[in-house]
Parts: structure tokens; C-alpha cells; sequence
């Protein structure tokens, strides 16, 4: 049987671990730990949940503590570009907890946040650096993060990276690491734009995969409701006003939806928060602690925004908003049905997302069970030969603010942009990503289904 010991990691972060808690490693632990300690280069097929952060921070650990760093200001001898803030936190706290027998800094760099305290923590000095791309380019343009003694480079959630239009900001850092380095390269895909940014930087990469499916626990009960968007918000509320569950985690489409979704459910006495990328770092925090404290029951997020976030295993995710990318509906869903608990996925489905509804079923390949709420019953049926909208309603795979991989794309990922009306059906080519060639109308199977809901038959 694999185990920590058998991986060989060192006693020090065997230690941090049984602290910790954790016992046996993940698959993808697994599999790329070895190879890291061994020096390769590794592309990781992992997505959030897998515990790819240890898979690739442990190692990079014990590989940082070999060495003497060297004479002066100690300067980030990893660095790991992550696509969000929360994500950069979770990565940070994560390694400091690994690392604590170990004395190394750990110094997170994100928008959103002062300047100076990051140029305060980098003068320092940092052995490992946790960083958003756009913040990163400005404390390298002013001189204060300085990359040449970078031995190791972590491309967490590279996929995210490319989606929020960062690839121009990834280039330019990636120029100013030293070429003699290792580097690991984690994201949820293997699609062609991952496996070109492997080849432009990476030297002979072994490849690990937790297969996509894989993640999808057989222990999630998928369901749908169709109800036309204009009703969507009052269905929601007579669920969860009926349903008495612990915590609930709603994915809506836009910031401003989610905002306006989480003061509804409020004003309805289901204490809500809203977590999205125009919050404040403080703001996103409290948001997050409210929901884990149990003070606020139904935390409301945007798929950026809950991108890594270390959420507790819950009882029910619900898709206010089907996603545009059938992936993230897997993100989404990994937030229940972890280690074998029952979990529940919930889908609010319009007849403008009849598509999308389309690729999810293609990628679970399993139909959802639809069944309509009585007084919610959509004045069209939802079918799965729906074109894609155009561009989602405004969801992401614009950059923020029209510009590609803006600054601020740590605070404003993925130009989310206010609710549009669902107008845009039929015209234009569908996204590029997820959007497959549709096999022409299938049965719409309203209340009809395997009374259990599609359940996988693969588990994490
Ligand atoms: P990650 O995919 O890195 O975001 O990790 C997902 C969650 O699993 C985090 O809460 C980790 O603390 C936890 N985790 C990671 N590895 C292990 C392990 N070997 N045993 C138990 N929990 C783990």
C-alpha cells in the first residue's frame, strides 16, 4: 500500500501530515509526488478536491529544504501562479501547514490588496512565492519581485489561467524565469492550448491524470427543474424555504445575479451570503467564514469566485444558472458527495439552456432527471437541441473589462458581466470549449428518468 513514508517524504513533513490529519495519500499524490522529488517536469490532469495542492507542494517542500538557499535577500526559489486570490490563500495556508517544521516563507502576492505589504513581505525576502499573474508583473516591473533564482515553477489551474485570458501575463513571466528549472504544470484538461503551453515550457513532462470522470463521486444524485429564468429566483426560495438541509451552495452566472439572488433569499429569512470577484479580499472572507460557520446558510457564487475554495463537504449544490462550460458543472458538483456521503446536484434548467443542458448529460454521459415543480412550469418545454447563446448571457471567457487578461483580472475574472436578456439564441458559432457538435434532437424526458437520478458509476 502506498503511504507518505513510501513516497519519500521527509520526516518533517511526515510530521505536518499526521498533524494535519491526512493518513494516505490521493492518487494524484500518489503518482506525482515520486516524479517531483525525482526532478521531472509533470503535467497533472487534476481539478480542485483531488489534493493536488500537497501533490505538488509537498515535494516542492522537500526539495526547497534540501538546499541551502543561497547568500542575501532571499529570493523566490518557487513560484506558483495561481489564477484567483482565494486560490492563492488556500495554496499559501496549505503550504505553510506542510511546511510548518520547515523554515520557509511562504508570501502570497494578489490584486485587490495593498502594494505595500506585498513589497514590505518580498524585501523580507520569500522562499516561495504564491502569486496572481497581473499583480505579480507589477512588483516585477517596479523591481520588487524578483524572479531569477525561481527553481521551481507551479502552473496551478492553468486551464482557469487561459480562460481568464491571463495567457499574454503567463508569457511574460514565464520570460523571466530561469530556464534551468522544474516546472509543473496542474489543470483540470488536457485540451490543446495545455498541452501547447506544456510544450513551450516544459522539458519532457510526465503526464499524471485523476481521469475527469473520475471526480464526479457515484454518490451524487443528479436533478433538474425547468422553469423559465424570469421564475427561477421565487422557485428557488420555495425550495429552500421547504427544504430544511444544512448548507447549500448556489452557483449563479453573474456578480450582480448572485448579489441580487443572495438578498432575495435574505429577505425571505434564508440567511444568504454572496461570494464573487467584485468583493473585496475582506469582504469574500467574511462571506466564506459566515458560510462555514454555519451563521449564513446558503452561500451564493460565481464559478470564478468558487474556483479552490475549500469548501466542507455539503449536502446539496444547485445550479441557479447552468454553467457555459460543461467542466465546471463538475467543479461545481464536487463540493458534495465527497468520501461516499450522499450528495445532491440541483439544476434550474430555462429553455434558453436546453444546450447546455445538452453537454452536461454528454459529459456525464447520463441523462438528468427533469421534473417540473408545480406552479413553476416553464411556458416552453427545455430542449436539449437549443442553440448555445452566443456568449453565455456574459459569463466568462471575456477578459475583464474587454481587455485581454486585464490587470485587475485577479478581482475581475472572467468579465462577468450583468444579466442579459437570453436573447442571443441561433446566431453565432458556439463556445469553443465544451461546445461539441450536437447529434440533432434528442427526447426531452420531462419527469421521466431513472427514479434515482444519474449517478455515476465512477468515483473520485
Ligand atoms: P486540493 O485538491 O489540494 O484543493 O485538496 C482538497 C482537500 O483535500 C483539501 O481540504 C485538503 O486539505 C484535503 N486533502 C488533500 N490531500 C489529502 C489527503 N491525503 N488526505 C486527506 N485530505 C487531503
Amino acid at each position: 500500500m502506498t503511504t507518505f513514508e513510501t513516497l519519500g517524504l521527509s520526516p518533517a513533513l511526515l510530521r505536518a501530515l499526521t498533524e494535519t490529519g491526512y493518513t494516505t495519500p490521493t492518487p494524484i499524490q500518489a503518482e506525482a509526488i515520486p516524479l517531483v522529488l525525482g526532478g521531472h517536469d509533470v503535467l497533472g490532469g487534476a481539478q480542485t478536491g483531488t489534493g493536488k495542492t500537497a501533490a505538488f507542494g509537498l515535494p516542492l517542500l522537500q526539495r526547497l529544504a534540501k538546499e541551502t538557499p543561497p547568500k542575501g535577500p532571499r529570493k523566490p526559489r518557487a513560484l506558483i501562479l495561481v489564477p484567483t486570490r482565494e486560490l492563492a490563500v488556500q495554496v499559501s495556508d496549505n503550504l505553510k501547514a506542510y511546511g510548518r517544521h520547515l523554515r520557509m516563507n511562504v508570501t502570497t502576492i494578489f490584486g485587490g490588496a495593498g502594494m505595500q505589504p506585498q513589497i514590505d513581505n518580498l524585501r523580507r525576502g520569500v522562499d516561495i512565492l504564491v502569486a496572481c499573474p497581473g499583480r505579480l508583473l507589477d512588483h516585477m516591473d517596479s523591481g520588487h519581485a524578483k524572479l531569477d533564482a525561481v527553481e521551481l515553477l507551479v502552473l496551478d489551474e492553468a486551464d482557469r489561467m487561459l480562460d481568464m485570458g491571463f495567457l499574454p501575463q503567463m508569457k511574460r513571466i514565464l520570460g523571466r524565469v530561469p530556464k534551468a528549472r522544474q516546472t509543473l504544470l496542474f489543470s483540470a484538461t488536457f485540451e490543446p492550448r495545455i498541452k501547447a503551453l506544456a510544450l513551450e515550457f516544459m522539458r519532457d513532462p510526465k503526464q499524471v491524470q485523476v481521469a475527469a470522470n473520475s471526480t464526479i463521486a457515484d454518490t451524487i444524485a443528479h436533478r433538474a427543474h425547468p422553469v423559465d429564468n424570469s421564475r427561477k429566483r421565487d422557485l428557488l426560495v420555495d425550495l429552500l424555504s421547504k427544504r430544511h438541509t444544512d448548507q447549500v451552495l448556489v452557483f449563479g452566472k453573474t456578480k450582480h445575479g448572485c448579489n441580487r439572488l443572495a438578498e432575495q433569499l435574505a429577505e425571505s429569512g434564508l440567511p444568504s451570503v454572496a461570494i464573487h470577484g467584485n468583493k473585496s479580499q475582506a469582504q469574500r472572507q467574511k462571506a466564506l467564514d459566515a458560510f462555514k460557520s454555519g451563521r449564513a446558510r446558503i452561500l451564493v457564487a460565481t464559478d470564478v469566485a468558487a474556483r479552490g475554495l475549500d469548501i466542507p463537504n455539503l449536502p446539496l449544490v444547485i445550479n441557479h444558472d447552468l454553467p457555459m462550460v460543461a467542466e465546471d458543472y463538475v467543479h461545481r458538483i464536487g463540493r458534495t458527495g465527497r468520501n461516499g456521503a450522499s450528495g445532491e446536484a440541483l439544476s434550474l434548467v430555462s429553455p434558453e439552456e436546453g444546450g447546455l443542458l445538452r453537454q452536461i448529460q454528454r459529459m456525464l454521459k447520463a441523462e438528468i432527471d427533469m421534473s417540473a415543480v408545480e406552479g413553476y412550469e416553464p411556458s416552453q418545454p427545455v430542449r436539449l437541441d437549443t442553440p448555445i447563446p452566443k456568449n453565455g448571457g456574459g459569463q466568462r471567457r471575456q477578459p475583464a473589462g474587454g481587455r485581454p487578461g486585464a490587470r485587475m483580472g485577479e478581482q475581475k475574472p472572467g468579465g462577468q458581466r450583468p444579466p442579459r436578456k437570453p436573447a442571443a439564441r441561433g446566431h453565432g458559432k458556439p463556445q469553443e470549449r465544451g461546445a461539441h457538435a450536437h447529434a440533432g434532437p434528442r427526447p426531452h424526458r420531462q419527469g421521466a428518468g431513472r427514479p434515482q437520478g444519474a449517478r455515476q458509476d465512477t468515483r473520485a
